[in-house]
Order: structure tokens, then sequence, then C-alpha cells
């Protein structure tokens, strides 16, 4: 068999989780087989990542990454070496909120992924880069961003949202999109190297490493945030997460991370296609389903 015609069945098998069946001999077997994290990178980049074969996340292209290498890292570790399954690590959760010690959920990023997305270096990223007009009713200067994966069709989403909102205006006029540098104290490419992050209002937030200049990654440090949850909530309806949600904050700073944080427009297909097994649990017991996995 053909690598491509395996795709096909496995989006097959995908769709089959959801439908009620009578089998309930089979329970729980081969979607439970490929991780709820292959799961959410197959429906946020469905034009680059394909399926899931072996522990292997499938790019369009034919190419193959590792999904789970097996280490156990430090978070630490995971920001100098990390996994695909390492994105996963924290579940990005808004009821979280202020962030507790160590929680930073999707700080933690797969540059062999993110590469294969955005571009390998400056110039294959800049190839990807489209102008967007930020909020120009506010008299914003367009914003640089990444094409791919629907990245800037988001960000232009979110500024359509801030235009019919106003009173928000003096949150976003200040904002900065693409720049390719490392994180800073890191050899780490930052998000807005791959033009999927922005930020706003740098004046009027915090930075965990400005606040705390001396701290490493373990010190327990105090929070702060002077940020409008009104001008967060609308970043992540649309696929953003928040710096804000770390508890190493970076109140100005959103990236778009679909796979973290699903658009609010997909959400309910998102559940009805990949929620398995605990959705399934769900329909089980409300008797609309008998949990047959097929
Ligand atoms: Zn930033």
């Amino acid at each position: 068999m053909s690598r491509r015609s395996l795709y096909i069945p496995l989006l097959l098998l995908l769709t089959a989780c959801v439908i009620p069946s009578a089998r309930s001999e089979q329970r729980g077997s081969r979607c439970d087989s490929i991780p709820e994290g292959a799961k959410r990178l197959i429906e946020a980049y469905p034009t680059h990542i394909v399926g899931y074969e072996d522990n292997m996340i499938i790019f369009a292209d034919g190419e193959r990454l590792v999904y789970d290498d097996g280490k156990q890292r430090s978070t630490v570790e995971m920001h100098i070496e990390q996994d695909v399954e390492d994105i996963f690590y924290q579940e990005y959760d808004t009821r979280c909120f202020p962030p507790a010690y160590g929680y930073d959920p999707g700080r933690y990023r797969s540059a062999a992924l993110f590469d294969k997305i955005y571009g390998r270096n400056q110039e294959e990223v800049i190839a990807n880069l489209v102008k967007v007009a930020w909020c120009p009713s506010f008299g914003c200067d367009s914003l640089l961003f990444s094409r791919q994966a629907g990245a800037a069709e988001a960000l232009k989403r979110v500024s359509d949202e801030f235009e019919l909102r106003p009173e928000l205006r003096e949150w976003v006029v200040d904002a900065q999109t693409f720049c390719y540098r490392n994180i800073a104290g890191t050899n780490r490419r930052s998000p807005h190297s791959y033009g999927f992050a922005i930020d706003i209002s740098v004046a009027k937030s915090h930075y965990w490493r400005w606040a705390y200049p001396y701290a490493d990654e373990y010190q327990r440090i105090a929070y702060f945030n002077n940020i409008s949850l009104e001008v967060v909530e609308i970043f992540e309806k649309h696929g953003f997460i928040w710096g804000g949600r770390w508890y190493h904050f970076d109140t100005m700073h959103f990236e778009y991370r679909p796979e973290i944080n699903p658009p609010k427009s997909v959400v309910q297909k998102a559940v009805s296609r990949w929620e398995c097994p605990s959705a399934i649990s769900e329909m089980v017991s409300s008797g609309i389903f008998d949990g047959v996995c097929r």
C-alpha cells in the first residue's frame, strides 16, 4: 500500500470514532492509539500535517517527525531540547488564572515542528510573511504575519473584532509582530522569528525577565499584569494563546497556537472529531453512544 493510501483509512478511522454503533466488543481499540496531541496537530494544521503513524507526525510532503522520543525532561531541559509531545506538557486552561507556580502552557515549543510549518531560516520565514491591515480605523500600520497555517487570517479576525470595540483602542495601537531574533536570555528562536506572534502595549506590559533579571526558571516570582482581559479574550477566541497565562509572564505577548487553543469557530468540530475517548465516555454515560472505537 502506498504511503498516501494509508492516510485515507486513517481519516476514516478518526471519523468513525464518533459514529454510534452497537459493536461494544471493540471498545477503546484503534482510535486510542493516536495520541491526543497528534490529533490536535492534525486538526490545527490540516494543510501541513496529514497523519500520524508509528509515533511519527506525517507532513503533506511526506516528511516525518518523531512525536514522542521517550525522554523525560525537566521544564528547563524542555526549553533546550524537546519533542513534539512536549508542546502538550500542560493544558491551556483559562480558568487557571493567575497562573500557579510552574504553569506555562504553550511556552514549550517544538522548534522542529515550527521550522517545518513557518520556515527553517530567515529567508524561508520572510517568504511566508504577508501584510495584515491591523486596526486601520484606529490609524495603525499594517503588520507582517505568516500566511502559513491560517495565522494571518486569524490575526485579521482579531483586528476586525477590535475595530468593533473602539474602547479597546489604547491596548492595540502599539503592536509589533515579526522580528528574527532569539528569546531573551536563550539561544532559542523566538516565536516572533516565525511570524506567528504579536506583542501589544509594551509600555503597559510586564515580562518576568524584566521584573526579575537575575531569576532562574525555578525561582518563585510574583505575578504582574495590567493588560485588559477583554483584549485577551478576543485574541484567545481566534486561536492565540497569551503569555499572561504563564507563571513566567510575558503579558504583551500573544501567539497563534491553534493546537493549544483551537479557535472558537472550530471548537465544535474539534470536539466532535477528536475528543476520544474523554467525550466518548460522556456520550456513553448519557446513553447516546456505546463507546465503540473502530
Ligand atoms: Zn512577544
